[in-house]
């Protein structure tokens, strides 16, 4: 009878694999792949780098990112969405890599709903009018005129089309209506490097990269496009109070798994994710460099799925392909 129990015991044990997927009752067993499709340095390599050195502890397992750069984040997303979709092979993606690229690539080799399963927002990020210290306009105001006068000889660093910063300033460009150059960069954080150099002469960005430069005084700020100062930056004003409320902008950045990934591999990276936005060094860390941390509501796989849906929705009738 004990011998029997005993054998019930262990059955039942082996067993478990039965009830719920084996693969996500050991999930991970091995270090994961964190794609950040830009180079390191930058926003959404900082922002990842944040949120997945706290969720590696929660989970026992390294995640190790890899920046694949290339043709706006693009190339490492196509590459993401190829991958094995048992969980190891993530990405970070964003407005531009999920949203802005399919209206700009009419050959996109990945589509951002069909071929991804969402898993978390991992944080806002609000859009600054950023110029090398020694460019002659002191303000937003005189900004748009000298930009509207030399629209021929001014140029905006970029990450790339259909990157954030490009997107950005496309949008600035078009109210203003002039068609200044653009200079590609394999990310903002190498583009920002080129802007304290004073290489390049302005760039739209997300603020987790302006928010170090601004504070050293290595770069000017102009005005940030949301309704409201941010608290990392109080002195910079808003695009309204500026002069200019029509140039609204703010990006997020986000976490996605290659299509087919197991519902059960899902919920463990969103719950990570979670946790990690909840915890208090994350937090305090995302929040002075300026990010946005999503509520509750805006946390779950569907909420992203949501978001991507209606950021396609609004860019695609905005943006024309890029010849
Ligand atoms: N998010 C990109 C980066 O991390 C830049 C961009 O999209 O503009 O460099």
């Amino acid at each position: 009878m004990t011998f029997i129990r005993a054998l019930a015991g262990a059955c039942l044990a082996s067993l478990c694999g039965f009830v719920a997927p084996a693969q996500a009752q050991t999930y991970p067993t091995r270090s994961i792949t964190m794609v950040v499709p830009f180079a390191a340095g930058g926003p959404t390599d900082v922002i990842s780098r944040i949120v997945t050195s706290h969720m590696a502890q929660t989970l026992g397992q390294s995640i190790i990112i890899e920046n694949v750069v290339g043709a706006g984040g693009t190339t490492a997303t196509a590459r993401a969405a190829r991958s094995t979709n048992d969980g190891y092979t993530l990405i970070t993606g964003h407005m531009g890599t999920h949203a802005a690229s399919v209206p700009l690539y009419p050959k996109l080799a990945y589509h951002p709903e069909k071929d991804f399963e969402p898993i978390a927002l991992l944080a806002g990020t609000p859009i600054l009018i950023l110029a090398r210290k020694d460019f002659p306009p002191k303000d937003l105001k005189e900004f748009v005129a000298y930009v509207k006068a030399n629209s021929e000889k001014v140029n905006a660093a970029h990450a790339g089309i259909g990157s954030v910063s490009h997107v950005s300033c496309e949008l600035l460009h078009s109210i203003l209506d002039i068609k200044p150059v653009g200079v590609p960069f394999n990310g903002t954080g190498p583009a920002m490097n080129a802007l304290v150099a004073g290489q390049v002469d302005y760039m739209c960005d997300q603020i987790v990269n302006a928010v170090p430069q601004i504070n050293a005084g290595t770069i000017k700020a102009y005005a940030i496009a949301t309704p409201e100062r941010n608290p990392s930056l109080p002195n910079v004003p808003t695009t309204a109070e500026a002069g200019l409320p029509a140039f609204q902008a703010q990006a997020w950045n986000a976490m996605f798994a290659p299509k087919g990934t197991s519902p059960a591999i899902i919920a463990i990276l969103n719950a990570a994710a979670i946790k990690a936005l909840d915890d208090e060094t994350v937090k305090k860390r995302l929040l002075e460099l300026g990010s946005v941390i999503p509520p509750p509501k805006d946390r779950t796989p569907e909420a992203l799925a949501t978001l991507v849906k209606n950021e396609i929705a609004k860019w695609s009738p905005v943006l024309k392909p890029a010849t």
